[in-house]
């Protein structure tokens, strides 16, 4: 059997095609599923009896299992899921002036390792398949009533080093057959791998992309950020260049604040010459909890380096931390279960 979500267009059409049904089918069942949410065969009224049975025999429609929803004060809803192999996955979802935006998963841990992230700790177990990121949002689609406007890869997880499956989801969701989700309201966050930037570029699939910064000097986000060892600050800005020249869009910089890092004014002043010039927004976020390896800066530290950004010209914006009392930060309600708070 196959999971029907699992499927672009085009494969479902190609598969269709092979077995000697008309090329048409595939759409007319991405506008089923995907437009009107019916997750069954046997409703779709504009398919024949023969087709109708072929794909009940063929496809079957997968759905996650919620195990926990928190609700924190400011809006921001965190749904922690199980996948069947049990493994468990986050979705966050944040309201915020007039949007609805999403946070997907895109792996189950993370290898990378960040400092500051609790995505990586208890390593990496595997790649989430293509329909465990639809599901993310369908599961989230039923649970609330609103419409969600805004897609983020800033779950657990490396978007781009599961690209392929990034990619057909992306794919889904765009297609203007079914979910016919704007790509301009798709972000695609990553911490920084320099030739996987490059492919997003050349597949011109019109989304956006976020590059996890966090220090404009190698030796800072190679402490911060082990991948800096492999893809240093040179190829990953050359990346970000080509993404930009394919995309004809701006790509946005996260620059996670961490006291003592990252955040003093010379910090400030290498930011600003590494992205001078670049078609691009900067967003600042004060790192949104404390350990013994890493803190937030102090308000000093921001205004400090605010400052020093704007002394040097950039722009930026300063995002608060959604979500602070349930642990909305990457991988952090998924730490706190399997501890067993
Ligand atoms: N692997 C991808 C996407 C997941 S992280 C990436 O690295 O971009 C999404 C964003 O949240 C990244 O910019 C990451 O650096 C940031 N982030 C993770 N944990 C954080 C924390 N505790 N405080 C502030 N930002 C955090």
């Amino acid at each position: 059997m196959n999971n029907l979500k699992d499927y672009t267009l085009d494969e479902l059409t190609s598969f269709l095609e092979k077995e000697g049904y008309h090329r048409f089918t595939g759409r007319q069942i991405f506008g089923w599923v995907y437009k009107r949410g019916i997750m069954d065969f046997e409703p779709m009224s504009d398919l024949s009896k023969d087709t109708r049975e072929f794909l009940k025999n063929n496809f079957y429609f997968s759905s996650l299992k919620l195990l926990k929803e928190e609700r924190s004060s400011d809006g921001t809803k965190k749904f922690l899921f199980a996948l069947d192999d049990k493994s468990c996955i986050e979705a966050v979802l944040i309201p915020e002036s007039g949007r609805n935006t999403l946070c997907l998963s895109s792996q189950v841990g993370c290898k990378f390792n960040c400092n500051f992230c609790l995505s990586g700790q208890g390593g990496f177990k595997r790649d989430l398949k293509t329909f465990e990121i639809i599901d993310q949002y369908l599961s989230v689609t039923s649970l609330i009533r609103d419409k969600i406007t805004n897609i983020v890869f800033m779950g657990i997880g490396e978007p781009l080093d599961n690209f392929l499956n990034v990619t057909r989801a992306i794919k889904i969701f765009t297609d203007p057959a079914g979910m016919n989700f704007s790509k301009r309201r798709i972000s695609v966050s990553t911490c920084g791998l320099s030739p996987q930037i490059k492919k997003l570029g050349e597949l011109k699939l019109g989304v956006k992309l976020s590059v996890s910064l966090h220090s404009a000097v190698d030796r800072v986000r190679s402490k911060i950020m082990p991948i800096n060892r492999k893809y240093p600050l040179k190829g990953l800005m050359k990346a970000v260049k080509v993404f930009i020249h394919m995309e004809k869009y701006p790509v946005t910089f996260e620059y996670t604040l961490i006291k003592g890092l990252n955040c003093s004014g010379a910090d400030a002043r290498k930011l600003a010459q590494l992205i001078r010039g670049i078609n691009c927004k900067l967003n600042l976020i004060p790192l949104n909890y404390s350990s013994s390896k890493v803190r937030p800066p102090s308000e000093k530290e921001v205004d400090d380096f605010k400052r020093e950004l704007k002394r040097n010209g950039i722009f930026f914006t300063l995002r608060k931390s959604k979500g602070q009392d349930i642990s909305a930060a990457c991988g952090q309600l998924r730490a706190s279960h399997k501890k067993g708070r």
